[in-house]
C-alpha cells in the first residue's frame, strides 16, 4: 500500500472530520492552560483545508501536503497554525514527486515534518507540546516499517504511540507556547497541541486500516 494524492487527501479529510467532532474538547483544554481557541482554530484550518483541496488538483501525495500546510499557515492565527503548516509543508517536501510513494518515504517525511516543528517552535521533547506526540508518533511509525509492517500497521502503531505520547503531557511542565507562563500550574493538564497531533494520527490510522 502507498500513499497516492487520494489517500493523502483521505487522511487530511478525515482530520478534518475529527477535529471539527472534537473542536470542543481541544478548546476546553486550551482554556485550562491557554487562551482557549485550539478547537477553533484548528476547525477553522482544517475546513480550509478540505476547501482548498476541493478547489485544486493534485498530482501527488507531496502535492497534496504542501497545499495543507500553506493553507494553514495563512488560514490560522494560533501558534499551532504556523506548526502544523510547517508541518505538512516538510512532509510534502520531503516526499518523492509522482506516485508510489512508500512507507519508508513517508518515514522521513514524518521526521522532516518533526524537525520543522522543532526549528520553528524550538520545542524539546518533554516540554508539553505537540512535538511530545509527533515525535513518538514518527518513531512507532519507522520501528513498524522497519519491522517489515506495511502502512495499516505502522500507522496505527504511529496513532497508539501518539495518544500516549498526549496523554503523558499530563505529567510535563509546559516549557513552550502559552501555558508555559502558568509555570509548575501547568503540570495536570493535557497539553491540547498533543492532543491534537493525536487524532491527526488516528485519522491517518484510520483511512490506512
Ligand atoms: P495559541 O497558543 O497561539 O493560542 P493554539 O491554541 O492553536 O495556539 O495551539 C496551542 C498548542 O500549540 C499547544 O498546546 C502546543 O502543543 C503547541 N505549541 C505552542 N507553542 C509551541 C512551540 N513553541 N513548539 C511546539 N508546539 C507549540
Ligand atoms: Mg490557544
Amino acid at each position: 500500500m502507498t500513499v497516492e494524492a487520494d489517500l493523502a487527501i483521505a487522511w487530511l479529510r478525515a482530520t478534518a472530520v475529527s477535529v471539527a467532532g472534537r473542536a470542543d474538547e481541544l478548546t476546553r483544554l486550551d482554556a485550562a492552560i491557554g487562551d482557549g481557541d485550539h478547537g477553533v482554530n484548528l476547525n477553522r484550518g482544517f475546513t480550509a483545508v478540505v476547501a482548498a483541496l476541493d478547489a485544486g488538483s493534485f498530482p501527488d501525495a507531496a502535492a497534496v501536503f504542501v497545499k495543507a500546510g500553506t493553507t494553514l499557515i495563512s488560514k490560522v492565527g494560533g501558534a499551532s497554525g504556523p506548526l502544523y503548516g510547517s508541518a505538512f509543508r516538510a512532509l510534502g517536501k520531503a516526499l518523492p514527486p509522482g506516485p508510489g510513494v512508500t512507507p519508508a518515504d513517508l518515514v522521513a517525511g514524518l521526521h522532516a515534518a518533526l524537525e520543522a516543528v522543532r526549528k520553528l517552535g524550538g520545542a524539546e521533547p518533554g516540554d508539553a507540546t505537540m512535538v511530545d506526540a509527533w515525535r513518538p508518533a514518527a518513531d512507532a511509525f519507522e520501528a513498524a516499517v522497519a519491522g517489515g509492517s506495511g502502512l495499516p500497521v505502522a500507522a496505527a502503531e504511529a496513532a497508539r504511540a501518539a495518544e500516549e505520547g498526549a496523554r503523558a503531557t499530563i505529567d510535563l511542565q509546559a516549557r513552550k507556547g502559552r501555558a508555559s507562563y502558568l509555570g509548575e500550574r501547568s503540570v495536570g493538564h493535557q497539553d491540547p497541541g498533543a492532543t491534537s497531533t493525536a487524532l491527526i494520527f488516528k485519522a491517518l490510522a484510520d483511512v490506512a486500516a
